[in-house]
C-alpha cells in the first residue's frame, strides 16, 4: 500500500505514482480467475478474498435476504400492475440509496471521517459550471435521485418489470432454494461475472462518439469521483446499465438473485465511486469503498470499461494498470485513435 498525505508522512516507495494521494499497490491486477492456463489456488485467494468479506459482494447478499424476508412485498400481489406495491419497491430502493449514499458522503467528505487517508484524488468535490447548480454534489444527488425519469428508469422500473413478470410464470424462477441449493449459490458467482460482461459492453457502447457526447459525458464530468457520482447518469445510460436484469428473465432465478444483482449494480455503484480505498473506523481498516481500477477510468477515460472481475480490458487492450508506463501507452493509443484520418 502507498500512502502519501499529510497526516501519514509515509515514505513513498518506488514504483509509487506521483499523479494520486493514494493508490493500492501497483500495477493493480485483475482476477485470476480467467487466467490461462488456470491457476486455482490463485483464483481461489481471488474469490474468497473479495467474497468472504462483510463489504460489497458479500454485504449486498445480506441486504438483499432481509430485503426479501422482510420488505419485498408478496410475490402473488406483484401479478397485477397494482400502485401499492410498485411504490414498496421504489421506497426500498430510494430508501437504500438515500441510506447509503448520505451515510458515504457525510463520513467521507462532510465530516471529512478519515481526512485525506487513502483518498485516491486529493481534490474536492468541484463548484463549477459544468455541473448542474454549479455544484458538482447536488448535481450527483439530482442525476442519482431527483430526476424522477433517470431514477424510475434506472431501476425501479425494472425490478418492477421484472417481478411482475416472474409472479405470473412467464419467467423460469426458482421458488424455494430447496430447490436447487446448487445452483442457487454459483448462480452468485455467475451473476458477478455477468455484471462485469455486461457492463464491459454496454460502457464500450456509450464510449462511442454519439452516445458519448450525448448520454455518457454526463457521468464523466465527474473526473474526481464522489459517492454520488456513481448513480449520476443520463436516463439513456440508466437504462442500459440496469438491463443487466434480463439476465433474469432467461435463467432461472430466486428473488435473492434478483435484488442482489439489482444492489449490486444501484448501491454497489455509491461504494465503487466514494473515491477513498477503504473505509476507516477509528483508523482501523473497516470495509472496501471506492474501485482504483474505475477511478482510473474517470481521470484518463479510455480504459477500464469494466471491472476487475473479468479481465476484458487486458483481453481487448484497454486495461490501465495504473502505472506511469500505463498512462503512456494509453495516451499513444489514443493519439492512433483520435489521430486525423
Ligand atoms: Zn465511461
Ligand atoms: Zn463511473
Amino acid at each position: 500500500m502507498v500512502q502519501r498525505d499529510t497526516n501519514a508522512q509515509a515514505e513513498v516507495p518506488p514504483g509509487a505514482s506521483k499523479a494520486w494521494n493514494f493508490h493500492p499497490k501497483l500495477p493493480i491486477g485483475l482476477s485470476p480467475v480467467f487466467d490461462m492456463p488456470p491457476k486455482p489456488r490463485a483464483a481461489l485467494a481471488w474469490l474468497l478474498g473479495t467474497w468472504f468479506k462483510l463489504a460489497p459482494p458479500l454485504s449486498h447478499i445480506v441486504l438483499a435476504v432481509i430485503t426479501v424476508a422482510f420488505l419485498l412485498p408478496p410475490i402473488e400481489t406483484m401479478r397485477t400492475l397494482d400502485a401499492g406495491w410498485m411504490l414498496q419497491i421504489a421506497a426500498i430502493n430510494f430508501g437504500f440509496a438515500i441510506a447509503l449514499g448520505t451515510a458515504l458522503h457525510t463520513y467521507l467528505y462532510v465530516f471529512a471521517g478519515q481526512q485525506m487517508r487513502l483518498k485516491f484524488d486529493v481534490r474536492p468535490m468541484e463548484k463549477s459550471s459544468r455541473f448542474t447548480f454549479g455544484n458538482q454534489v447536488w448535481d450527483n444527488v439530482f442525476w442519482s435521485l431527483a430526476s424522477s425519469v433517470t431514477f424510475w428508469t434506472l431501476w425501479t422500473l425494472w425490478t418492477i418489470l421484472y417481478f411482475h413478470v416472474a409472479a405470473n410464470g412467464w419467467v423460469p424462477t426458482l421458488s424455494s432454494i430447496g430447490q436447487s441449493p446448487i445452483w442457487f449459490v454459483a448462480f452468485f458467482f455467475i451473476l458477478r461475472f455477468w455484471q462485469s460482461f455486461h457492463f464491459y459492453w454496454i460502457h464500450r457502447l456509450i464510449h462511442m462518439p454519439f452516445l458519448f457526447k450525448h448520454v455518457h459525458s454526463l457521468h464523466h464530468r465527474n473526473v474526481n469521483v464522489g459517492p454520488w457520482s456513481g448513480l449520476a447518469m443520463h436516463p439513456v445510460e440508466g437504462c442500459l446499465y440496469f438491463s443487466g436484469i434480463l439476465i433474469h428473465f432467461v435463467l432461472p432465478s430466486h428473488p435473492i438473485h434478483v435484488i442482489f444483482h439489482m444492489y449490486a449494480l444501484g448501491l454497489g455503484a455509491l461504494y465503487s465511486h466514494a473515491g477513498f480505498d477503504k473505509l476507516l473506523i477509528k483508523d482501523k481498516e473497516a470495509m472496501k469503498a471506492g474501485s482504483f481500477h474505475h477511478q482510473l477510468h474517470h481521470r484518463y477515460f479510455e480504459c477500464n470499461y469494466g471491472s476487475e472481475e473479468m479481465p476484458l480490458d487486458r483481453w481487448f487492450g484497454s486495461f490501465h494498470d495504473g502505472t506511469e508506463a500505463a498512462t503512456k501507452r494509453m495516451r499513444a493509443r489514443k493519439k492512433l485513435i483520435f489521430a486525423p484520418k
